[in-house]
């Protein structure tokens, strides 16, 4: 039997940091190097096109990511590490996949929603009434979402608690789709953008992945790839791709920012893992919290710093911090200083491996090269099947 083939991608945006690190490259690194699976591990450029459109930045930010997986101890005898765009055939399938998703079924998709409503907000920025308008617009658009998650993606019982209505699944999704062609008020989000999941569906089913661990934010998009797996197979009449896994860790579903929403590079909410130790420090000193007092007993659960410090803990860590927060006594000064500790320990050893990598580009390039020519070679074999079952070879 052949090894289960182990795959993701870190999109070349901007800075890495813990949320990337936890949400993703630490079970990747784990599972990699345990050797237990045919890995592949690659910076997702092409992806990073729909938001980055500075040759230098771009460049930069996926040096970075490769070298920030090989200094937290990616095993490079195990795992293919590459750049997307050094495997054009990424592409090639993404258009052929094109062919088989609607508009309106990636319309759905909730890094595009999100896109939207950004836009819309900044459109609005200059309104007087921007603040009453973008909630009003927010929490109803939370509610059609809800409505949508229940009813395409089977959440929280599905349909049946639609069935007052008396409608079959088809007409509602008919409403949905009324509803969202309502709420589709956008005009400048790419069509990169919008075609995001297709190709991160290529990306996945062109190695026939198995496991695709991911943080909650990329949840969908794997559940996209599954569909479009099988759109293909119906469409051409085949059994092509299988239907890949994703996988989640339960306790590090979303790591919030400084800000409490969920770390990301392009909110310029994050802790970057190796960035200056004064920015980690203004980062972590700058999380926001409430107005609690040192000697306040405080709920942990609802605190940013322990949202972010537990992960770096065991179970017994996590229990002795919960402790401090709920007994009181335990003020956020203290509590940031001490998370920035725990910070600066796990940058011993890797920070220096990272800056000395950084400091010599050509060996992280011939690594990437290396990784690209091995990923293609995987690569091409698909799309030779694809070509054949879709008729764009004699
Ligand atoms: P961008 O803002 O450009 O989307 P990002 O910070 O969200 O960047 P991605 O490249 O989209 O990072 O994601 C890389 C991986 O990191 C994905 O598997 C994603 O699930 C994971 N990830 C990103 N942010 C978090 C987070 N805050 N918590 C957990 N996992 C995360
Ligand atoms: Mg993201």
């Amino acid at each position: 039997m052949s090894q289960k083939v182990l795959l993701s991608g870190i999109q070349a945006t901007g800075k890495l940091h813990f949320g990337n690190y936890f949400g993703a490259m630490k079970q990747n690194i784990d599972l990699a190097n345990s050797g237990e699976y045919e890995s592949y591990i690659f910076v997702a450029d092409y992806h990073a096109l729909t938001t980055v459109k500075d040759k230098n930045a771009l460049r930069e930010s996926s040096l970075e990511i490769a070298a920030a997986y090989i200094a937290c101890g990616l095993d490079l005898s195990k795992a293919t590490l590459f750049r997307q765009s050094s495997v054009p055939e990424h592409t090639e399938l993404a258009w052929v996949f094109n062919n088989v998703v609607t508009m309106p079924y990636l319309m759905r998709a909730h890094a595009f929603k999100d896109r939207q409503f950004k836009e819309l907000s900044e459109r609005l920025s200059a309104h007087p009434r921007h603040e009453a308008l973008m909630k009003f617009t927010l929490d109803f658009r939370n509610k059609v979402e809800e409505v949508i998650g229940e009813l395409i993606f089977k959440d929280k019982g599905g349909l049946e608690k639609y069935n007052e209505y008396g409608l079959t699944e088809e007409e509602i999704n008919m409403c949905i789709s009324n509803i969202i062609n309502i709420n589709n008020i956008t005009e400048t989000v790419n069509v990169g953008l919008l075609d995001y999941p297709v190709l991160m569906a290529a990306d996945i089913l062109i190695y026939q992945a198995d496991v695709v661990p991911v943080g909650a934010d990329q949840k969908q998009h794997v559940e996209y790839a599954r569909d479009i797996a099988g759109f293909y197979n119906r469409a051409w009449n085949v059994e092509q791709f299988k239907l890949p896994k994703d996988m989640i860790l339960e306790s590090v579903a979303t790591i919030p920012g400084v800000d409490g929403a969920k770390m990301s590079k392009s909110k310029g909410n994050v802790i970057s893992l190796f960035g200056t130790d004064e920015e980690v420090k203004k980062a972590v000193m700058g999380i926001v919290t409430d107005s609690a007092r040192p000697e306040d007993k405080k709920n942990a659960d609802e605190n940013n710093i322990f949202n972010i410090h537990k992960h770096f803990l065991d179970e017994e860590g996590v229990a002795t911090l919960r402790a401090k927060f709920e007994n009181g006594g335990y003020g956020y000064k203290e509590a940031k200083e001490e998370l920035l500790a725990t910070i600066m320990k796990w940058r011993e050893g890797k920070k220096e491996k990272f800056d000395e990598l950084m400091s010599n580009p050509s060996q992280i390039v011939e690594i990437l090269e290396e990784g690209g020519k091995k990923a293609r070679a995987r690569a091409q074999e698909t799309i030779g099947q694809v070509r054949e079952q879709t008729g764009l070879i004699a």
